[in-house]
């Protein structure tokens, strides 16, 4: 796992690092436990995408021995707040610069991201615009079963009722405005993630065959 770079924030550019013609990136959005890895798994096997889930990498920089952010996160995360964006943003970029070098895959899933307005412009101004987001709509009473299933095993500091309910707290409220932002744009493909996760796979793949996105061969 790459490390952050120790600068802090990520560098202003006058255009995004990546050229969108030649890198794709989608983002993937919807509350917590609406499906987004589950079905980010799916994607990674058939199309062949690189999946970031910015939940993963801030988790992983969280527990990086020397760490200067490590804390910081560990707060966030367990109150379900939203890490500041120079962080999430600048973990993304090296993420994705690691794959395009050592993996030369330039096909991205970023996971969780942008769940703010602000890291939606500033990664979009910085680092690669986004062909399209990917949001799993889902009623809160069924995330919440699944999440605290989940919490049995799932050895995570947020999987449980008082974390669970700042998590939606915070994807109504912060959140959201990301989808209806780029609604407006005509960019977000809406999957409903209340069925079975076959039924949601068989759905995104009917939808990603509309934007002629096609299965590795
Ligand atoms: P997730 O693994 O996607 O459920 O995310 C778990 C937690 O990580 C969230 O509740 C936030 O505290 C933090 N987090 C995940 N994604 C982001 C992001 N894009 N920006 C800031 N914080 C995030």
């Amino acid at each position: 796992m790459p490390a952050i770079t120790q600068e802090l924030p990520a560098p202003n550019r006058t255009k995004p690092l990546f050229d969108s013609n030649d890198v794709t990136v989608i983002f993937v959005l919807g509350g917590p436990g609406a499906g987004k890895g589950t079905q980010c798994a799916n994607l990674v096997r058939d199309y062949g995408f690189k999946h970031l889930s910015a939940g993963d990498l801030l988790r992983a920089e969280q527990d990086r021995e020397g760490s200067q952010f490590g804390d910081m996160i560990k707060e966030y995360i367990r109150d379900g707040k939203i890490v500041p964006m120079e962080v999430t943003v600048q973990l993304l970029e090296n993420a994705m610069q690691d794959a395009i070098d050592n993996e030369g895959n330039k096909r991205f899933l970023i996971d969780g991201f942008p769940r703010k307005m602000d890291q939606a412009l500033k990664f979009e101004e910085a680092v690669c615009l986004s062909k399209f987001t990917l949001f799993f709509d889902c009623p809160e009473d069924v995330m919440q079963e699944r999440l605290l299933n989940r919490g049995k095993t799932s050895g995570r500091s947020d999987d449980n009722a008082e974390s669970i309910k700042k998590r939606f707290k915070t994807f109504v409220e912060t959140s959201m405005p990301v989808v209806k932002h780029y609604e407006k744009e005509g960019k977000v493909v809406i999957v409903d993630a209340t069925p079975t996760p076959e039924n949601v796979y068989e759905d995104v793949k009917k939808k990603f065959a509309e934007k002629g996105i096609e299965e590795k061969a």
